[in-house]
């Protein structure tokens, strides 16, 4: 059996090397020199979205994927458009990402064998003639658009940056605030002592606008921080069905595997990329491996929509309820399963917040 994969991120190795696990033949096409993004950033996992696993311990036990992360998460600064809140805990990790090592694409790739062609950009109706299967993992949706598969759910912008200063690198700082980053966020997320990733998610915005609200949050927020290379990328969360046609899989982002709430899709990329491969490999649907994880995205949604509904002095009452102490003990320091408990109780957090009928 020959299998392509078109994308070296992480759903299309993740996918070979599953695929590899089972002595299957496969070959990915990179249309970058090296894969991983151009510029470095750290990102996040959250073990409240994966309760009751934790995040890393589940990837190697369910997916058979080990990635060590950068550091530990202990600590969560939320902010508010005039709360501030500190909650800590065993929160999750973060990730290097980019071509540095330890990135997660340098990990992953250094965990495979099979051939990667870089620097070249792959036609999928072609490699479905060639090949018996051809994995789609290239972290778009213009592909799954293309097959007529994609509906968009959510669009935004994210504005990065490296920032230097100093930074406790356990630490992630979280702002919301409608005034710079309408119903999504921004966030910081160390790299090392003095050197950060600062980003600023802007939904349904053209690039002009989204550039306006980083001016934006930078004069309302007065961060200390010198810039030191600046990026925008644009992400969608979309909702995909079928993640199959014929021997087409679409896994990651390409599969709609970018999840709404927070637009977080780095551990639903590597657990769609290693279903798309253990489906090819054993012959079971694809489309019944992945009801998991669309359940998770699901979830997600619901969460998207809440925080959508949400003005500034909502957003301030949210905050100040994360800062008491039952909530904390809830939302931290417990193993709940929170996604599925909150999204059961979606009404009777919307009467806390007294949101009424202004709709997301
Ligand atoms: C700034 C930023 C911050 C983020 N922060 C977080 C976070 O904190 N936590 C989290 O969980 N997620 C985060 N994400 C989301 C996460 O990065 C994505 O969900 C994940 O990378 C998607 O993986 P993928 O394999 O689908 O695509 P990618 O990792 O993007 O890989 C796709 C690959 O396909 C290649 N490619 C594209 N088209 C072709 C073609 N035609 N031929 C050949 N190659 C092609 C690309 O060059 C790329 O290397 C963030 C994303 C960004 C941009």
């Amino acid at each position: 059996m020959k299998v392509a994969v078109i994308g070296a991120g992480i759903a299309g190795m993740a996918c070979v090397h599953e695929l590899e696990r089972y002595g299957i033949e496969s070959v990915i096409f990179e249309q970058k020199k090296q894969s991983g993004e151009l510029f470095d950033h750290s990102a996040a996992t959250l073990e409240m979205f994966t309760r009751p696993y934790d995040p890393l311990e589940y990837l190697m036990s369910d997916f058979n994927i080990s990635i060590k992360p950068l550091q530990n998460l202990n600590s969560i600064i939320m902010n508010s458009p005039s709360k501030k809140e500190t909650v800590k805990g065993n929160l999750g990790y973060l990730i290097l990402r980019g071509q540095h090592y330890p990135s997660v694409e340098t990990q992953l790739y250094s965990s495979i064998k099979s051939k990667v062609y870089f620097n070249t950009r792959a036609d999928y109706s072609q490699l479905a003639r060639e090949y018996d299967h051809v994995v789609v993992a290239n972290g778009q949706h213009d592909i799954t658009m293309t097959m007529g598969l994609w509906s968009t759910i959510y669009q935004t912008h994210i504005i990065g940056a490296n920032v230097l200063g100093e930074f406790d690198v356990n630490t992630m700082i979280m702002w919301i605030n409608t005034r710079f980053a309408k119903s999504a966020y921004a966030y910081l997320t160390p790299m090392e002592k003095n050197r950060a990733f600062l980003g600023l998610v802007v939904p349904n915005s053209t690039p002009d606008q989204a550039r306006e609200y980083w001016k934006l949050f930078w004069e309302i927020e007065k961060h200390p921080w010198d810039i030191v290379y600046e990026a925008m990328v644009q992400h969608s969360s979309g909702s995909v069905y079928p993640h199959q046609i014929e021997n087409i899989l679409l896994a990651g982002t390409a599969g709609g595997f970018l999840e709404p709430f927070l637009g977080f899709g780095m551990l639903s990329s590597v657990q769609s990329g290693v279903l798309a491969g253990r489906a090819i490999a054993t012959g079971k649907k694809y489309e019944d491996l992945l009801l998991q994880l669309k359940e998770d995205m699901k979830h997600s949604l619901v969460f998207r929509e809440l925080l959508a509904s949400l003005g500034n002095a909502e957003m301030d009452r949210l905050v100040a309820a994360l800062g008491t102490p039952g909530i904390k003990q809830f939302v931290y320091n417990t193993n709940i399963d929170l996604v599925r408990i909150t999204t059961a109780m979606v009404g009777k957090i919307r009467k806390y917040l007294h949101i009424t009928n202004r709709e997301g």
